[in-house]
């Protein structure tokens, strides 16, 4: 019961419609955000956290029916909590990525004070915290439905920010759950590679713009405007063509806009002053 107790002041719980509910963590500067998504037969957990606390728990807590984990892509901050559930679907992209997990050695320097908004729970040892291995036990194209009963979310395949991401539209909600690909934030582009999937995955996010009400962000949450989606789609195409960034960093520029900003390679420019 101390536990639970705990573990609640880490996680804050945001019902926004029903059926779908927020589970922040809102003590970490990332705000990381997992979703429960509940249909009529089962549920979906969509992402798990940064493994601080037991989101399972929460899960159970908040649904009776069966919860399996979607999730977003395999940043170490949204697959956290995987090792607690058996049933784990992923883009194959990333898949290979959950059995590795996350050592303390990579994660631990994300918990100093100055990345906290508030105390860790008592239980936490930061000396012993790593992220456990995962496997994949179903994979996730774009196209597919995933029917929860009552609820069909489909899954698109939206390549940028990592290459096996994926955002889930709940249509007959007007939800879009839109996961680090587009959050009010920094949008990170730094993938060289990836910027030319980043802006056609911005362009097919900027299109469902008008059929969407509520837009729900991995970060920086609770919610997103969906008129934000062409604005970046926009800020995406003046970067492509040639945008002078507003800051300059070594590695990376960063152009900033109206509630976000867009993080990419130095090299864009770069490349783009020779041409
Ligand atoms: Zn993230």
């Amino acid at each position: 019961m101390t536990t639970r107790l705990l573990e609640q002041e880490w996680f804050d719980l945001l019902p926004v419609l029903p059926g779908i509910t927020i589970i922040a963590e809102p003590l970490h500067m990332e705000r990381v955000q997992s979703f429960l998504i509940e249909g009529n037969d089962r549920a979906i957990l969509l992402d798990t956290g940064m493994g601080v606390g037991d989101i399972r728990a929460i899960a159970d807590d908040l649904t009776s029916l069966p919860v399996s984990v979607v999730n977003s892509h395999a940043h170490w901050d949204h697959i956290g909590g995987n090792w607690r559930f058996d049933d784990i679907a992923i883009h194959p992209a990333e898949a290979e990525m959950l059995p590795k997990g996350g050592s303390n050695a990579r994660l631990a320097r994300w918990f100093t004070p100055d990345h906290l908004l508030g105390p860790l729970p008592r239980d936490f040892d930061l000396e012993s915290y790593s992220i456990a291995p995962s496997t994949a036990t179903q994979l996730l194209l774009d196209g597919d439905y995933i029917d929860l009963g009552g609820r069909e979310l489909s899954v698109l395949h939206t390549p940028g920010q990592s290459t096996g991401g994926i955002v889930l539209l709940d249509e007959q909600a007007g939800v879009l759950f839109s996961t680090d690909v587009a959050y009010p934030g920094p949008l990170y582009a730094y993938e060289r590679d990836e910027w030319s999937n980043y802006r056609a995955t911005m362009r097919r996010l900027a299109a469902l713009a008008s059929s969407i009400d509520i837009v729900l962000p991995s970060h920086n949450g609770p919610t997103m405007e969906p008129s934000l989606l062409p604005l970046m789609d926009q800020a995406f195409a003046d970067i492509d063509a040639g945008r002078i960034p507003d800051t300059n960093g070594a590695e990376t520029v960063t152009h900033r806009f109206g509630g976000f900003s867009v993080v990419v390679p130095a090299s864009l420019n770069e490349e783009r002053g020779e041409a």
